[in-house]
This record gives structure tokens, C-alpha cells and sequence, in this order.
């Protein structure tokens, strides 16, 4: 186990407040060096519904809106690794599609198609990050990741549980890059109207049926709107994203909580809460087999299921067993007769995984 510091970027470990260095389930089941939801070479389920990933994409069929001071870190980093990010990255700072003083959004034009997409994510090629290194398969700013991408698990350790702490921290980590960037864009001595009409916030919750000329034809900008928007700034951007980073790395934690305020200590309490739901999640005394599995069969031995909490393998003989959780009986009942119909004996780390992957629901629902 690790603390959440090791997940994110760096410059939060200065600053985001000490609660958040418990011990976090280690999220080992992602294999994203050899990710485990590239679909094989051979296999031909990649346009149905089954939860493969398309090995020229895997989960990153995503544009994440990057907050200023990300980017500038990006920028300001001479790691070899980061070569490619920043290319990119200038790239897109020079073609000045979603370029602000809050960050490098994505095309609103994209968002509504992701948002409109049925089936896609993992899938669409159309849809790929700009940020992906085709090369490697891999993120070419990794070390500077937006929200999504820091909190994203295709399984969790703790199956819907920890799903529900991820997101309660991609909550919090939104509310944070919020907040930051609009300290940012605030102190550089944009008016308030700006830094509210620019947040990130903002940008996610504007309608998206009403995209612009520009954003259908998907070309920049304006001159004249884009030199309003960066005011002093225009020409300089990168110069004005390294800055931003600078200005965050020299908060701490006292600083930060006063510019974070008590909405900060909400969301603290609440992932304190649902991480100690993933580790100690209770488990209920009478569990069925989930009846709305999906269940596909993987030669002779094993079947692929579909569950609530992701796509797992399993043998065809341990799913089958699983019958005895019919509803009726408690776990210590069910526990004696796998013992003397199949002398199996079920762990309590391999109930409490097939609970909260919801192989095994409670009784009633
Ligand atoms: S999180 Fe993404 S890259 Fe990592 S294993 Fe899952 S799908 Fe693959
Ligand atoms: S920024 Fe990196 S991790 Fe995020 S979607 Fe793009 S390539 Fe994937």
C-alpha cells in the first residue's frame, strides 16, 4: 500500500493536506504497462458491447482539460520524458483551440461528441487524448496528469467501493484544480467576471448543445476575441503557464487551506469515510449470485463475466459453485456446504472481492 501522494503530480504533495496520507488500496488489478482490457490480437468483439479496449487507445478515448499550473510544470520540466508532452502541448498552445489563462481545455466540439457516444470510450480511435504517445502507448505528460487521469481505474482493488473512493477523490481533485486555477487567473489581475466565466467548472457545466462557428469548423479563435481573452498575456502563454506553476508551488498546506476554505474539509471527511467503506466494507449475511451478470464462456474452463464492479476470469467450476449463494442461506451456511459438496474453502478476502465486485449482492436486491 502507498499513500494517495504517490498517485498525483508532485506538486500536490506540498500542499493538499496531510489527512490524505492514509494508506490507500493499491490498485494493482490496472496493469497499464500491459494493460489487461487490450482486447487480443485475434479476437473480433471490439464493435460489440463487450468491455474490451482497442490496443490503439485503451482507456485514453479522453481530452482532459489541463489547469494552468500543470501545464507550466510540463513546460518548466527538462526530463527527457517529457519531451514528447511538451511538444505536444506547444503544439496545441500555438494552435489556440481552448487555450486560456485557466488551462488548455478540450474542443467543445469533442466534449459533445463524448458526451453523445454510446459504446466509444476505450473504443473510438476518433476520440484518442492528444496527449497519447502512440510510440510508447503510453501518457506523454504523465508527470503533470489532470484529475481524471490521476483517479481513472478500469478495476479497483476494492471493487464498487473503491470505485466510490476514487470518485469521492476525482471530486475533490476537481474542486482543487478549480479553485487553484482561479487563484491563479484572480492574481494575475484578471477581473472576477473572468475568472469565474473561464473556470474549469464552468467550461464541464455550460450547455453543449450551443457550440460556436468556430468550434464546429473546429479553427481558433478570433485574433481579436483570442487577444481579449489573454489580454497582457497574448504571445506569452507558456510564459504565463510557468508562472502559474510557480505560484502553486510556493503554497503550503497552511496557505492552501485558506484559499481552499471549509468546502475543503467536507470533501476530506468524506473520502476519509468511503476509504474506510473500501477497506472494511461489511458484507452482508445473506448474498445471491448477481442475476444480471454477463457471462461469456472462455474455452472449456473458464468464463469472462461482467459484473458492476468491472470484467473478470474466472473457472467455469468456482462461478458454478457460486450457486450456493442463493438468497436463502447465511454465509456460514453456504461456507459448510462448498465445504462438504466441493471441499472448497472460501476465504474471507475472495467473499468480501465477490461482494464488492457484486458477483455475490445481498439477498433481496
Ligand atoms: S487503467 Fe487504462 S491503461 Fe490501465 S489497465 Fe486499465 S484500461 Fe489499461
Ligand atoms: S492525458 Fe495521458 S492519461 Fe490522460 S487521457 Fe491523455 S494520454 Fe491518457
Amino acid at each position: 500500500m502507498g499513500n494517495l501522494f504517490g498517485q498525483l503530480p508532485d506538486i500536490y504533495n506540498k500542499f493538499l493536506p496531510s489527512e490524505l496520507l492514509q494508506d490507500i488500496p493499491d490498485e494493482s488489478m490496472a496493469t497499464c504497462g500491459n494493460c489487461i482490457m487490450v482486447l487480443p490480437e485475434d479476437d473480433q468483439r471490439l464493435g460489440s458491447d463487450f468491455a474490451y479496449f482497442s490496443k490503439e487507445t485503451k482507456c485514453c478515448t479522453f481530452y482532459p482539460a489541463l489547469p494552468n499550473y500543470l501545464v507550466g510544470g510540463l513546460l518548466c520540466d527538462d526530463d527527457p520524458r517529457n519531451k514528447e508532452g511538451i511538444e505536444k502541448v506547444k503544439q496545441v498552445i500555438s494552435g489556440r483551440k481552448g487555450v486560456t489563462p485557466h488551462g488548455i481545455f478540450p474542443p467543445r466540439k469533442y466534449w459533445m461528441l463524448y458526451l453523445k457516444g454510446k459504446n466509444i470510450f476505450g473504443k473510438a480511435g476518433t476520440m484518442r487524448c492528444p496527449y497519447y504517445d502512440a510510440k510508447s502507448g503510453g501518457c506523454s505528460i504523465w508527470k503533470y496528469r489532470a484529475v481524471i487521469c490521476s483517479t481513472y481505474f478500469c478495476k479497483h482493488a476494492c471493487g464498487i467501493e473503491g470505485r466510490m473512493f476514487w470518485e469521492s477523490i476525482q471530486d475533490y481533485l476537481r474542486f482543487v484544480e478549480d479553485i487553484l486555477t482561479n487563484y491563479v487567473v484572480m492574481e494575475s489581475g484578471w477581473p472576477s467576471e473572468t475568472v469565474m466565466e473561464g473556470s474549469i467548472v464552468k467550461y464541464f457545466t455550460r450547455k453543449t448543445e450551443e457550440l460556436t462557428l468556430e468550434e464546429i469548423e473546429d479553427i481558433p479563435l478570433p485574433a481579436k476575441k483570442y487577444s481579449a481573452l489573454w489580454d497582457n498575456w497574448r504571445g506569452k502563454e507558456e510564459d504565463f503557464y510557468k508562472r502559474a506553476f510557480e505560484m502553486i508551488g510556493r503554497l503550503d498546506r497552511e496557505k492552501f487551506k485558506e484559499i481552499a476554505g471549509y468546502a475543503n474539509d467536507i470533501h476530506i471527511k468524506l473520502i476519509s469515510r468511503r476509504l474506510n467503506d473500501a477497506k472494511n466494507t461489511p458484507i452482508p449475511d445473506i448474498l445471491r449470485k448477481n442475476p444480471k451478470l454477463k457471462i461469456y464462456p472462455e474455452g472449456e474452463k473458464k468464463v469472462k463475466i461482467i459484473s458492476p464492479g468491472g470484467m473478470f476470469e474466472l473457472s467455469k467450476e468456482i462461478f458454478n459453485q457460486l450457486d450456493i449463494f442463493n438468497g436463502k442461506i447465511n454465509n456460514g451456511e453456504a461456507d459448510k456446504l462448498l465445504q462438504e459438496k466441493y471441499k472448497v474453502k472460501l476465504s474471507k478476502e475472495l467473499l468480501t472481492s465477490l461482494y464488492q465486485n457484486r458477483i455475490l449482492i445481498k439477498a433481496g436486491q
